[in-house]
């Protein structure tokens, strides 16, 4: 039996099973590299969903866990933690120019979101929030209420009540479900999990509009578009608009856990003591690490690196797409990247892994590509070729793989 059978069987013995796994046990990351438990290596253009931006094991963020370990590990929130202001002014820096609240999870952050709409609405009698269909706000029954996904709210009735759906870059239907106990609209700049796809800069300037003229709060989902990931720090900058607050987690801690909620000075003192609260929000090591994340964007201007490799990934792509009749379209920005099929994207994307390049399917037919942003430009040609590789096979076209390239690479 192989290590990765072993751990599967145990997995699958005392691990309730609320995700289809892929069948591979990683154990070693390094940069865009994971090895498993076998040895074999695989290209990582998942990065743990939009989280290990700076690649596995980065060690500016290793040395900032392992100093801040040493020094102080959690104090709670009842003290003044230096590092969390730290972080909060950097993030403050970086947009909006208020102030900041931490927590754990992008499910926590949204539910800040919520919360804070519903505070500042509830005086007024106001509790809607807008959000959009096939969006995705997290698993809570806050956040699931907030998602536009039958799928994700299906079997938890009743379902918090308060939210609204509207159609993703139509305007005229989020116009028509403004009514007096609106407080809020909640969107992602882009899309992820509903198949990656971007807002119209008509939408998102019009939302902001809407906003402006009801008095209510604009929130952005930046949880998986935030940090980088498009090109700029957040999503909602490659529009000409600002949200008076927006929620951050995935790639915040590269790996490890943070979320954080950033506003403006309108929404900065929304919430009082007593009104919300976390444990763990912001320790002195949480806080550490997504300084660190902060200071390697910037020392290695990866905001410039993303919009390089984007470039060069989405001209191979396009490429592809003229040449694979089930390619229907690339879409997304920077490194948020997808490639629409006609079909189911699953086979795809479980035969891109057996040969050692790891992407995922979202929304059906979609392959999601989201590789770290210090990705470099021989990598991304692995990944094309790849890629190339699979969708020839598919198309029944000459593939240029062997049969002995068929495998992951195996090294010790
Ligand atoms: C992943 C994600 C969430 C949920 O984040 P968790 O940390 O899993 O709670 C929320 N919103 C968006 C856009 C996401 O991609």
């Amino acid at each position: 039996m192989t290590r990765t059978n072993e751990i599967i069987e145990k997995f699958n013995k005392f691990v309730i099973p609320t995700y289809n796994r892929f069948p591979i046990c990683p154990v070693k990351g390094k940069g865009s590299k994971l090895w498993d438990a076998d040895g074999n290596v695989y290209l990582d253009f998942i990065s743990g969903i939009a989280v290990n931006s700076l690649g596995h094991c980065h060690p500016e963020v290793t040395k900032a866990i392992q100093q801040q370990c040493a020094e102080l590990v959690h104090v709670s929130n009842l003290y003044n933690i230096e590092k969390q202001a730290l972080l909060a002014e950097t993030l403050s820096g970086l947009a909006l120019g208020g102030k900041c609240f931490f927590c754990n999870s992008g499910a926590e952050a949204n539910e800040t979101l919520i919360k804070m709409a519903r505070l500042r609405g509830n005086p007024q009698g106001k509790h809607e929030i807008i959000t959009m269909k096939n969006s995705f706000h997290g698993r809570t029954l806050g956040t699931l209420a907030a998602t536009g996904q039958e799928k994700i709210q299906d079997g938890f009735d009743p379902v918090p009540e308060g939210f609204k759906y509207a159609e993703y870059n139509n305007l005229e239907s989020v116009k028509a479900l403004v009514n007096e106990k609106t407080c809020a609209i909640l969107v992602e700049a882009i899309q992820g999990e509903g198949g990656i796809v971007p807002a119209t800069p008509e939408f998102i300037t019009g939302l902001r509009a809407i906003c402006d003229e009801h008095d209510l709060l604009l929130l952005c989902d930046e949880v998986q578009s935030g940090i980088g990931r498009t090109g700029r720090w957040f999503g909602f900058q490659n529009y000409d608009i600002e949200p008076d607050a927006f929620s951050l987690a995935k790639a915040l801690g590269n790996g490890f856990p943070i979320g954080a909620v950033v506003t403006n000075a309108k929404a900065s003192d929304i919430l009082q003591p007593g009104k919300h609260a976390s444990t763990f929000g912001g320790t002195p090591l949480a806080s550490a690490v997504a300084l660190a994340v902060i200071k390697v964007i910037k020392s290695e201007n990866l905001l410039d690196n993303v919009n390089k490799s984007s470039a060069k990934l989405l001209t191979g792509l396009n490429e592809m797409a003229t040449k694979y009749s089930h390619i229907k379209e690339i879409r997304g920005k920077g490194l948020m990247l997808g490639i629409v099929l006609d079909e189911s994207a699953a086979p795809i994307v479980n035969r891109l892994m057996e040969i050692g390049l790891l992407s995922i399917a979202t929304a059906g037919n979609v392959i999601r590509l989201l590789p770290p942003l210090n990705i470099s430009n021989s990598e991304i040609e692995e990944a094309l070729d790849m890629l190339d590789d699979v969708l020839a096979e598919w198309h029944g076209l000459p593939s240029e793989f062997s049969e002995d390239s068929n495998e992951p690479e195996t090294t010790d």
